[in-house]
């Protein structure tokens, strides 16, 4: 892997093997390794942009790619009338590990409280 190249473009060039769920010209969504929810797809668009902000300043339609994506997802696992949670985690306080910015979509069940403080 480059220096520069994330996991996740790894994973979109089939370096990686991923259980894909749904892929279109500028996006591209799989089953997160370790869900946590019944349902947990990451959608990520095809060029890297590092977080949520630098996609909405950089390429604002593509993050409408990744809303719809998203819903797209939502729709074939089943979960679009029930509900589900989108997520964009960015830099270390929330989490973010790899660096090309992905929407978690989470649901299948309801969702707990978010935002806490981690408990370690
Ligand atoms: P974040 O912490 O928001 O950067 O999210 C990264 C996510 O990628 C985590 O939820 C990981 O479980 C997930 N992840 C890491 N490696 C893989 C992989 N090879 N396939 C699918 N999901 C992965």
């Amino acid at each position: 892997m480059s220096e520069d190249e994330t996991l996740f473009e790894r994973v979109i060039a089939g370096e990686i093997p991923a259980d894909v769920v749904y892929q279109d010209e500028t996006t591209f969504a799989f089953r997160d390794i370790r869900p946590q929810a019944r349902v947990h797809v990451l959608v990520v668009p095809r060029k890297r942009y590092r977080n949520l902000g630098e996609l909405a300043a950089g390429d604002p339609g593509l993050l409408a790619d990744v809303a719809l994506a998203a819903r797209k997802v939502a729709e074939s696992e089943g979960i679009l009338e029930s509900g589900y949670r989108v997520v964009f985690n960015t830099d270390s306080d929330a989490g973010q590990t790899v660096f090309h910015v992905h929407a978690h979509v989470l649901g299948g069940e309801p969702l707990g409280l978010f935002g806490a403080p981690d408990e370690d």
